[in-house]
């Protein structure tokens, strides 16, 4: 997902990398990598943010709210490190993590990335019903043809029991999500829907959608589970505002 993305990433990296010692302190912590330093790293492919990225494992605010959901709500409450977990489109910070905690039962997956276990389109997982006890789906439906079908399918996959962690880029002004699957132009899309290579942009009805497939939708934000000092501390502050949420999906049935 995202070559863009991946390049813009990259060229980051090298950036962060070079600019290190700067950034050497214990101000902040970043919670995916456990490691601390004197700020976070400018980031943004289009509006760049000042407080982004983590300058050890590039770990940006969703990652980190995400880890800090998955550490003190997910593995305490059902014990899911022996969870078999698909990581669809898996960023390379979290990735390492999730390796080393959930041993060989976590498949990571895309439908064009190189290095992950499998490659497959979203819109038809070669898994049988009921398969998954964990899935973490961030910033990838956006990019989805169809992206209804696509979240079919993560209800299909996903076991009686399991919990679906799913994100996506949300314009808060926006009540209902504007879609232009036949917009080709990548200038017209990066307008309308924020990169070259999204095919809509959500609205708040984003959550309606995961519904309309059967999911149960628990919209969760930092301040739901973090503290105003571990919000800021843990770099999960979105261009100086709470980042963004985390719809846990769970199967409504
Ligand atoms: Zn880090």
């Amino acid at each position: 997902m995202g070559n863009y993305y991946f390049v813009y990433s990259m060229k980051n990296n090298i950036i962060s990398k070079l600019k290190k010692p700067i950034y050497m302190g214990n101000r902040v912590y970043c919670p995916v990598c456990e490691r601390k330093s004197r700020a976070f790293a400018p980031f943004g492919y289009i509006h760049r943010r000042y407080r982004a990225r983590c300058i050890w494992c590039g770990s940006l605010e969703r990652h980190r709210l995400v880890i800090q959901y998955i550490k003190r709500n997910v593995f305490p409450r059902s014990n899911k490190v022996d969870a078999k977990f698909l990581h669809i489109a898996p960023e390379d910070c979290l990735k390492s993590y999730f390796k080393n905690v959930f041993h060989g039962k976590y498949i990571t997956s895309d439908i064009e990335m190189d290095g992950v276990d499998l490659k497959f389109d979203l819109m038809d997982i070669p898994f049988g019903d009921s398969h998954f006890d964990l899935i973490y789906c961030s910033h990838v439906l956006e990019h989805v043809n169809d992206d209804f079908k696509a979240m079919r399918e993560l209800y299909r996959v996903l076991s009686k029991t399991g919990i679906a962690i799913i994100l996506v880029p949300i314009t808060a002004a926006l009540k209902d999500t504007i879609e232009g699957k036949n917009v080709t132009d990548l200038a017209l899309r990066t307008r309308l829907f924020g990169q070259p290579d999204h095919l809509r942009r959500y609205g708040l009805d984003f959550p309606e959608r995961l519904k309309s497939v059967g999911f149960s939708v628990d919209a969760v934000k930092a301040q739901d589970f973090l503290t105003p000092a571990e919000v800021v501390r843990n770099g999960t502050l979105f261009a100086g505002r709470l980042s963004e949420t985390i719809f846990i999906c769970q199967r409504a049935e």
